[in-house]
């Protein structure tokens, strides 16, 4: 398919009118108040990836009381920021914002470049990451591109190929509403709009300021963009997973550096493989005399997981006997449990009434 060219006055005539709009209806969110400070640019952005804003809003006040700039975060215990990120999910997102901080600290005397080419370059930085900080940090025309802007533009054009095959064409027809003028607040009144009036159902669309050029509202069928392919399920594994507790702390291992979580503290728990595990295939990792206490479902990027919970409670000498005896174990206080990935703070949920708000 090609894109249809839009009337270029039309366009412009339209793009001051959702700016206007978003003068006077865009979100007070909690990044908007640091003016255009890029550190608070790209925090925002990397926690706001796949998670929404009210879930990420307080990691973000959390994160800037904590680590005010870029130096305080590049300096920052590897640890301390893990346990601070843990809920946002992603882990190795966390893995990769200490590294570009490190990066922008060492390389660049703690300054993001200011160019989307040279923030490309930085860790973790990807397309999306790098044109929007260039753009709401820098005020660089780019082309940003998010879930919220590829709706929209998947309606305007009335897009017919699925995602993600059609993001080729999403892109090509979201840059032709860009331009230098307002180039950083142009994104964000995309995303204003995208929240407030052209929501993924029953899309405002007699109240928005670009439905003179929307080919699904001529249509009637907003509702029908973006197309979706047909839902690929995700595999399925299984694991089991051991709570050992003397009523105070919980049993927990660093999980290796690389991998899934890697860097976390976690509980420990077998493989997790596509068949279930049944009762004599499990060697418990020690002889405690263990409950079991029901299972729960994680889902992770690439797979579910069906996760069995067995509890040993024991005394706090057997406890204590337990953790010199075994390296590279260590009992962490049930106070602090939270700062677990949610895969393993769900395993404690009977014993500890977590609650879990989904990321
Ligand atoms: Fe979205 Fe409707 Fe506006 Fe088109 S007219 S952009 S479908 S809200």
């Amino acid at each position: 398919m090609a894109i249809i060219e839009k009337d270029a006055a039309l366009v412009s005539r339209l793009r001051a009118e959702l700016l206007a709009w978003y003068d006077n209806h865009g979100r007070d969110l909690p990044w908007r108040h640091g003016g255009r400070d890029p550190y608070r640019v790209w925090l925002s952005e990397v926690m706001l990836q796949q998670t929404t804003t009210a879930h990420a809003a307080p990691y973000y006040a959390r994160f800037l009381e904590l680590w005010p700039t870029v130096a305080d975060l590049a300096a920052a215990a590897d640890g301390e920021v893990m346990a601070q990120w843990a809920g946002l999910g992603y882990y190795a997102r966390a893995r990769r914002l200490l590294e570009c901080a490190r990066t922008v600290e060492r390389d660049h005397a703690g300054r993001f470049p200011d160019s989307e080419a040279e923030l490309l370059k930085l860790p973790g930085f990807g397309p999306y990451t790098a044109a929007a900080v260039a753009a709401i940090a820098f005020d660089r025309p780019a082309n940003v591109v998010d879930g919220n802007i590829e709706r929209i533009m998947a309606r305007l054009y009335a897009i017919p190929t699925p995602l993600p095959a059609g993001r080729t064409f999403v892109r090509e027809a979201a840059v032709r509403w860009v331009r230098d003028e307002r180039a950083g607040d142009w994104p964000q009144a995309l995303m204003d709009l995208a929240n407030q009036i052209c929501r993924p159902k029953s899309p405002l669309c007699l109240l928005c300021p670009l439905n003179a050029a929307c080919d699904a509202f001529r249509d009637g069928k907003a509702e029908s963009y973006p197309v979706k392919a047909a839902k690929v399920t995700k595999p399925r594994r299984y694991g089991v997973v051991f709570v050992v507790t003397d009523g105070v702390s919980v049993i927990v291992e660093r999980r290796e550096a690389k991998g899934l979580l890697g860097g976390m503290l976690g509980l420990p728990h077998t493989q997790w493989r596509a068949e279930p595990w049944q009762i004599d295939d499990v060697k418990p990792m020690f002889d405690l005399g263990y409950s079991d206490a029901g299972r729960y479902e994680h889902v992770f990027t690439h797979f579910a997981l069906t996760q069995q919970v067995w509890i040993a409670r024991v005394g706090s000498s057997a406890f204590a006997d337990f953790l010199r005896h075994h390296n590279g174990w260590q009992a962490l206080p049930l106070e602090h449990v939270k700062a677990l990935p949610t895969v393993f703070t769900k395993a404690l949920k009977s014993l500890l009434s977590l609650d879990h708000t989904p990321a």
